[in-house]
């Protein structure tokens, strides 16, 4: 860490959670919420909360939304000085609501939201002057605003020596245009340590197949590669040929959404504080596990203490 915080930089929303099973928003549905959430945030405040240094970079509304937010963010340990407060614009959001099959249907507000406002300034250039770590969420690239300060962002990181991760963190149905399909294999390019979920992988190396895919991002230049499979683990690869399978903790899922987030976090920030790939793959597996059993998207991350515990009493599947 002395390099700097590790950063993040991308959307801040609330989500609210329909708390019934079925289809969409048609009819007036009881909901809760708001939660804090946002892939970066949920990362960086994950990070926050396991003692890593942390800051975001992003935006909210000047309401209570986005106060929801920044008092999480804060209470987690998180350098807030680089989220903006639009003025004009309100804080991002996602309603949320889970099919029986455990698909989901969303309504959102983030184009048009505080967290597609913010830009490079004067406080996004001081922390980056000082950054030791950069986390990128692929889900901000579809963020205009947070792609211009991320492509800035990478370059000064990496040229005062810090690292770069990424999330690939793209649904597949998601189509990129061809501008930010390039900048996104430039991202995966540069990466230090990637942390894709399932097709991700194949995906990110733009080849069909687990070994290939992980070979070819070897040859790119990725050093370090943990790949999420959700209830059924995860697995580290290392460039020198390592790997290390981790069995996912056995709990009662109440909420997915965060999982992979919470699990990057603690991932990251155990290996910026000094600890082995597979003692960070423990916290990592913890911290996304605990997360699936509390409702919201960023309710259940925990701190060192919480995860050690979780550890402690919670069964391994074999
Ligand atoms: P999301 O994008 O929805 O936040 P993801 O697809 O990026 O998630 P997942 O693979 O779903 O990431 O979850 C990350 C890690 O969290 C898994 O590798 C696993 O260790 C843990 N995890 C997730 N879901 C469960 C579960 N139901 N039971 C136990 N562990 C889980
Ligand atoms: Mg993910």
């Amino acid at each position: 860490d002395a390099l700097g915080p590790t950063v993040c930089v991308g959307e801040i929303l609330v989500e609210i959670v329909a708390t019934t099973v079925g289809n969409g928003f048609l009819e007036a549905q009881p909901l809760v919420g708001p939660f804090a959430s946002g892939a970066p945030a949920i990362f960086i405040s994950q990070c926050g909360r396991l003692g890593g240094q942390a800051a975001m970079v992003g935006a909210v509304g000047d309401d209570d939304f986005g106060r929801v937010n920044t008092d999480r963010l804060k209470r987690d340990g998180v350098d807030i000085s680089a989220i903006s407060i639009d003025p004009d614009y309100p804080t991002g959001s996602a309603f949320v609501r889970y099919r029986k099959d455990g698909s989901r249907d969303f309504v959102y507000n983030i184009a048009t939201s505080a967290a597609a406002r913010f830009g490079w300034s004067r406080g996004v250039a001081d922390l980056i002057d000082r950054t030791g770590h950069l986390h990128v969420m692929g889900s901000a690239l579809s963020v205009p605003s947070a792609r211009a300060v991320i492509d800035k962002a990478v370059d000064i990181v990496k040229a005062r020596g810090g690292t770069l991760s990424v999330d690939p963190n793209l649904r597949k149905e998601l189509k990129l245009d061809e501008e930010t399909d390039r900048r996104f294999a430039k991202l995966v390019a540069a990466a230090d340590l990637l942390l894709p979920s399932g097709e991700e992988l194949e995906r990110a190396a733009g080849v069909e197949g687990e070994a290939k895919a992980i070979r070819r991002l070897f040859e790119m230049g990725v050093t370090e590669i943990v790949l999420k499979r959700g209830a059924g683990g995860a697995t580290y690869f290392a460039s020198g040929g390592d790997r290390i399978d981790a069995p996912a903790f056995v709990v009662q899922e109440v909420d997915p959404t965060g999982a992979g987030d919470c699990f990057g976090g603690a991932y990251l920030t155990c290996r910026r504080l000094g600890m082995s790939p597979k003692q960070a793959l423990t916290y990592a597996s913890a911290a996304g596990a605990r997360n699936v059993t509390v409702l919201g998207p960023m309710e259940g991350a925990g701190t060192r203490p919480e995860l050690d515990a979780f550890v402690a009493s919670t069964e391994r599947r074999p």
